[in-house]
């Protein structure tokens, strides 16, 4: 048992009794976190309204011993998401860019750089001259390639030849990578890739790309490099994640 400061992104929260709700956050210095607050639910309860889904809070927690839930001791807010007024894109992307942190991390496993990833995609959804759809995909690439379930778009995943991205299409497949033209197969038919979005998918994950540096994306490529995400996410969840629904890329 030890006491732990984080700086904590509020991701789940789920009721526990009459007065206490457990909160699961993402934190920058322990990954996925889940604590118990209690009297959470009260209306002058101890943490106030630090406690909203997408707060961004300064956390002190006790933390159990191996499977056993945390303690949370306090919670001060320092920053609200605040989606655009009337924007279900910005008020949704939130929703699904905590799913995806809840369904796709584990517990105490830090990895600091998608804490920040998060935090600036929430700024840019919660900003109206934003271009919500290319902040949601370069959240997704970049929350794939830190967790490591981004596909090798360098060799087909059957023979390991090199991909050749010039002018053909390669074939992408669920199973955590591109087929190269001799091991394609039609029942893969309608899970081609353009090459153009290939090439485009390598240099935003190149290592040196700074996120700072986004590369800008059409809307048609923005939807194809969305899809090509979604697939991979909904393979290792074993579904298609529940908010997805309610988010326009067109
Ligand atoms: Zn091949």
């Amino acid at each position: 048992m030890s006491t732990e400061k984080a700086q904590a992104l509020v991701i789940r929260q789920a009721d526990f009794s009459e007065s206490s709700r457990v909160v699961t956050f993402f934190s920058r210095e322990f990954g996925k976190v889940s604590a118990l607050a209690k009297g959470a639910k009260r209306l002058k309860g101890p943490f106030d309204a630090a406690l909203d889904l997408l707060s961004n809070c300064r956390i002190v927690f006790i933390r159990k011993s191996s499977g056993a839930l945390s303690l949370l001791t306090q919670a001060s807010l320092s920053s609200r998401f605040a989606p655009v007024p009337g924007s279900l894109n910005s008020l949704y992307g939130g929703y699904y860019l905590a799913e995806l942190l809840a369904s796709l991390t584990e517990e105490e496993d830090p990895e600091p750089q998608l804490f920040d990833l998060a935090i600036k995609t929430l700024e840019e959804l919660a900003d109206p001259q934003a271009d919500l759809p290319s902040a949601i995909v370069a959240f997704e690439i970049g929350l794939l390639q830190i967790v490591g379930l981004f596909p090798n778009l360098t060799e087909c995943c059957v023979c390991t030849a090199p991909v050749k991205i010039e002018g053909k299409y390669a074939h992408w497949v669920s199973q955590g990578g591109l087929l190269c033209n001799s091991c394609r197969r039609q029942e893969f038919q309608g899970r081609s890739v353009s090459a153009g979005a290939v090439a485009l998918l390598r240099r935003m994950t190149e290592s040196g790309t700074r996120m700072s540096e986004r590369i800008r994306l059409t809307k048609d490529q923005t939807e194809e490099c969305h899809r090509l995400a979604v697939s991979v996410i909904s393979q290792t969840l074993g579904k298609k994640p529940g908010t997805l629904r309610y988010l326009k890329f067109k």
